[in-house]
């Protein structure tokens, strides 16, 4: 497959942006290297004529941007996401450079999957939750004492390593498709609240606060990255245990 015909798989998202300047500096980085593909989730101000401005041309990439009020729609139909992230958080993801970020975006779309590379706030970066919605943290790796890149320069250096990916001769023929597609971000985030829903049910916490375990467990089901046929036994075990939860409340 050529660099412009895996292009399209790859969407660039905006979350919270401040600067409408940057939202343009962002829709010329990617334009520059083969990307289309922009969505932002809560921008302060667009469309605005700062982000024209900057954009330089790339303006059909600021008229196809998605404008979403969540992530979980500007992720919408992704099977696998990156978060860009100049500071480690409390989320454990697996932290990669640039260069295995691309090489990972790069096998995901060789197996046909959409993915996303998420870009946080100006000021905050991305929020925890913001971050637990991903497989993978990219951190280019800049000095310790003065980390942070101004944000559609961190676009960029993404999107320059994606393309040397894509360029690269080292494309391999795609891997054998998956039998059954991977569990899409919403898909997740129903089993979640599924999971949270029955762990409560059996009284699993006893009282305890939920957050850790919950914060645990999706670590655990982010890593493993289930199907979808996986993913409805799992929703089937829950149902059962609900189903018995209740039948023991009863007998009580
Ligand atoms: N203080 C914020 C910086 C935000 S900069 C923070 O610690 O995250 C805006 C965005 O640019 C970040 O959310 C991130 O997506 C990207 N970015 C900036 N510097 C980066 C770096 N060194 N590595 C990876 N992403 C970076």
């Amino acid at each position: 497959m050529t660099a412009s015909e895996l292009a399209p798989l790859f969407r660039y998202v905006l979350v919270r942006t401040s600067h409408p300047g940057n939202i343009g500096s962002a829709a010329r980085a990617i334009r520059t290297m083969g990307f289309t593909r922009m969505e932002l989730v809560a921008p302060h101000r667009f469309p605005d004529r700062e982000a024209n401005a900057l954009a330089a041309g790339a303006d059909d990439v600021l008229e196809g941007a998605g404008v979403h009020a969540g992530m979980i729609e500007a992720l919408a139909g992704c099977r696998y996401a990156i978060g860009l992230s100049a500071r480690r958080r409390g989320v454990n993801l697996p932290e990669l450079s640039p260069r295995e970020g691309a090489r990972q975006a790069l096998d995901a779309a060789l197996r046909g999957d959409q993915v996303a590379l998420v870009f946080g706030n100006e000021r905050t970066g991305l929020e925890n939750e913001e971050l637990a919605h991903c497989h993978a943290m990219v951190r280019i790796p800049s000095v310790d004492d003065f980390s942070s890149l101004n944000l559609a320069q961190a676009v960029q250096v993404m999107a320059y390593e994606m393309r040397l990916m894509l360029l690269g001769d080292a494309v391999p023929s795609p891997p054998p498709a998956h039998d059954e597609p991977p569990a899409e971000v919403e898909q997740m985030e129903q089993f979640y609240a599924h999971l949270a829903q029955t762990l409560d049910d059996i009284d699993f916490h006893k009282g305890r606060e939920p957050t850790t375990i919950m914060l645990r467990l999706r670590k655990l089901f982010q890593r493993a990255q289930p199907d979808q046929r996986e993913l409805r036994v799992l929703h089937g075990i829950l149902a059962d245990a609900q189903r018995m939860a209740h039948l023991a409340g009863e007998k009580r």
